[in-house]
């Protein structure tokens, strides 16, 4: 069969401004390690929202296709492509990837922690208009680069689940990781109430939290909170310091072992130290900048707290997502994460409607006209 020369793609041309539906050459040839991938489903991420409206934006970045969050079936693979574990990545296969890695920087050779690399690539950071072209998520057919870690899908976890494992999912469980883990029974805040946050309300809950509490809006997020295993909601329109003593009352006085920002912005830093319990754990995931969000130091200390950053994840917590998929998948009602999916025309508006609070995820079907 001959292989597609070209993709449909939405492309972001202009901040703020509709996708535009476009052709996209495809690589001539599949280089070793690579695979070219039938998009059928792409869930979009907070960052794409962020990259559309221009609030997170690089130099020379557009042209660019949206989306870091898809799985599809392989079309064709290059010489020896395999997936993480080694297994032969063939046609007809089902596969999710993570970024790629280069494997000889500093970050992944000597830290070994494939999120410090020097040159990590997301599909979101390739220009569309220079090789490979299509590596985002919004094109009928992907290129996956050699570098790029890939994952033989199990056909428990539905499409919508690994492709938000993609992005969200592993950044949650990395974050969880790096907190230590949740002690069954342990209090937890969740500031923010989008999709991670809701997600992260999830995974507390099933990693045994006797209270979860989330902190966000609006008030149509913390219902969803709720139906994700929140505990209590406080929303944070709310008086800070209100929110503080809600935390306290709700916490025996004494705050949270665990404090997740999957929010970020001016207050966050100060928030979550005051909601946090003595020795408790705060990671830092939401915090994307630019603007600075002052940490009470002296409170760290008296408090003994452990402040940790997480970013992102890696194949290793994308592979924890889709297991704990596979395990959870009727712990909660997972699909009403989503939207309805709609194909690549209809991208733009998700990507809108997300920008004004509507949707907690969008999916792309790119099948789909
Ligand atoms: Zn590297
Ligand atoms: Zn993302």
């Amino acid at each position: 069969m001959a292989l597609p020369t070209t993709t449909a793609a939405a492309v972001l041309t202009e901040h703020s401004a509709a996708l535009t539906l476009r052709e996209l050459p495809l690589p001539d040839e599949i280089e070793p390690g690579a695979a070219l991938v039938r998009v059928t489903c792409t869930t979009l991420c907070g960052t794409d929202v962020h990259l559309w409206s221009g609030q997170m934006t690089f130099p020379g970045m557009l042209p660019m296709v949206l989306g870091h969050e898809m799985v599809g079936e392989v079309v064709a693979a290059g010489d020896g492509t395999t997936d993480t574990f080694g297994r032969d990545v063939r046609p007809g296969d089902r596969i999710g990837w993570s970024e790629s890695t280069c494997g000889k920087c500093h970050g992944c050779a000597i830290l070994r922690e494939p999120v410090a690399c020097a040159s990590r690539g997301y599909g979101f950071l390739q220009r569309a208009d220079e090789f490979p072209y299509a590596t985002g998520g919004l094109v009928q057919y992907c290129y996956v680069t050699p570098g790029a870690a890939k994952l033989l899908l199990p056909a428990e976890v539905k499409d919508t689940w690994a492709a938000m494992s993609g992005c969200a999912g592993k950044t949650v469980l990395r974050a969880f990781a790096r907190s230590g883990g949740v002690r069954p029974g342990a209090t937890v805040v969740v500031q923010g109430a989008g999709a991670l946050g809701v997600f992260a309300t999830a995974v507390a809950r099933i990693s045994g939290a006797g209270t979860v509490i989330t902190v966000g809006g609006p008030d149509d997020r913390l219902k969803v909170a709720e139906q994700f295993g929140a505990t209590a909601t406080i929303p944070v329109d709310s008086r800070p310091h209100d929110r503080i003593i809600q935390v306290r009352d709700l916490t025996d006085g004494r705050g949270a072992d665990h404090v997740f920002d999957f929010a970020g912005g001016p207050t966050v830093g100060e928030e979550a130290v005051a909601f946090a319990a003595q020795r408790g754990t705060i990671a830092v995931v939401g915090s994307t900048g630019p603007q600075p969000s002052p940490v009470p130091l002296g409170t760290v200390m008296g408090k003994e707290l452990t402040v940790v950053g997480s970013l992102n994840g890696d194949i290793a917590d994308y592979h924890r997502s889709v297991e704990f998929f596979g395990t959870f998948g009727t712990r909660m009602p997972w699909d009403e994460l989503f939207g309805e999916p709609v194909g690549l025309s209809g991208a733009s508006a998700r990507v809108e409607s997300m920008s004004r609070f509507g949707e907690l995820k969008a999916v792309i079907d790119p099948r789909l006209p």
